[in-house]
């Protein structure tokens, strides 16, 4: 079987480093794997569209800023199909098929989606295509005949749903669609990266990110201004690592190297981690750290995002060819799919057949 990649993001922002560490740093390791037969990125305006209906100007701006970070980061042009999903209407077609695959109280199960419900403050007034989004995700994963979806935990809920509706769509009209397998991150802290302010989940609609695109004093300021452990007041006070921003940071991005770059009185974060939770150990020293740390890491990012900056017509042209070759591939499913759901009335004069 073809091993094939489904992955994207909402154009509501520029990428952050939760998007980095969650998946961007992921995909690019499995592009260059070569182990994939086909890997297929996609700027999710539609789904952007669902709970921004009336900002359309925001997803439109930000579709070039994540194929930009896309690039920054490495995802390469010649080995990944980088695609925008509305220019796809096969998707939007194959949502509305599944559609009759789920009920209103699968989705409402759905433990992202009711957050999610939570945080925009929808609660009395969900658009109706934003409660649908799980279910045109499962549009977009299967139009590709995907194997492989890495992602962070939070979209764990919309891999179940998606593998429902494969088992549903497959029993009731033929074996037609692929199951796909979530890869979450190998590391715990990039499960879901909290954000700056502590909140659970580092987020574009909630602000409280460092963007991949960043400038360094930005950067500096957001960190040394960052939640910590509240009970760890004075410098000599005993203080806590466990779900302490500033040391999940450290778990998703630390790598022994960088104590003997920035702070060689420590080997490892296990030795800053039990200095601080015996006390003696100031934020200040952690975040300062910190700092170094994250700048070392995005500093080659934000020059190679600099660098394609300048070349905006290359971009274009990438997403360009990209949608163009994303849309035969859709195409193709959906004619898959009209076949096992006999709607190819017109295929070879079918609705004259008797079956
Ligand atoms: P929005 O607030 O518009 O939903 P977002 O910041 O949640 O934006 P998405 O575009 O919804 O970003 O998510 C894109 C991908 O990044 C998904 O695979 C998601 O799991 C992952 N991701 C997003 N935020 C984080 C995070 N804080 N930690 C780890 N992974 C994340
Ligand atoms: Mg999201």
């Amino acid at each position: 079987m073809k091993q094939i990649i489904l992955t994207g993001d909402r154009p509501t922002g520029k990428l952050h480093v939760g998007h980095y560490v969650g998946s961007l740093k992921r995909r690019v390791q499995l592009q260059n794997s070569g182990k994939y037969d086909e890997i297929y990125i996609m700027i999710a305006d539609a789904q952007a569209l669902t709970d921004n209906a009336e900002h359309p100007e925001k997803v439109r701006q930000n579709i070039m800023n994540v194929a930009l970070d896309y690039l920054a980061c490495g995802i390469d042009p010649d080995k990944s199909t980088i695609f925008i999903q509305s220019m796809i209407p096969e998707l939007t077609e194959l949502t509305f098929y599944y559609m009759n695959l789920v009920t209103v109280a699968r989705v409402q199960r759905n433990p992202t989606i009711k957050s999610e419900i939570q945080m925009r403050g929808f609660e009395k007034n969900i658009p109706v295509g934003f409660f649908c989004y799980p279910i045109s995700q499962a549009a977009d994963i299967t139009a590709f005949h995907a194997t492989t979806v890495p992602v962070g935990e939070d979209q764990m809920p919309m891999l179940e749903q998606c593998t429902e509706i494969v088992h549903k769509f497959n029993s009731v009209y033929g074996e037609t669609l692929t199951e796909p397998k979530i890869m979450l991150p190998d590391n715990k802290a990039c499960l879901r990266l909290p954000g700056i302010d502590g909140k659970a989940k580092m987020s574009k609609s909630l602000g409280n990110c460092i963007y991949l695109s960043e400038s360094p004093e930005n950067i500096k300021k957001k960190i040394m201004s960052m939640y910590t452990d509240p009970t760890h007041i004075r410098k000599e006070d005993p203080g806590h690592v466990e779900g302490n921003p500033v040391f999940i940071y450290l778990d998703a991005f630390c790598k022994d190297e960088y104590f003997s770059e920035f702070l060689p009185d420590y080997a490892n974060l296990d030795e800053l981690k039990a200095h601080y939770t015996r006390g003696g150990l100031g934020d200040v020293t952690v975040k300062k750290f910190l700092n170094n740390v994250i700048q070392a890491e995005i500093g080659p990012i934000r020059e190679r995002r600099e660098a394609w900056e300048k070349r905006l017509p290359d971009v274009y042209e990438i997403l360009r060819a990209g949608t163009e070759k994303a849309h035969e591939t859709a195409a193709k499913t959906m004619s898959e799919v009209r076949r096992a759901m006999k709607i190819d009335y017109f295929d070879e004069g079918n609705l004259l057949k008797q079956d």
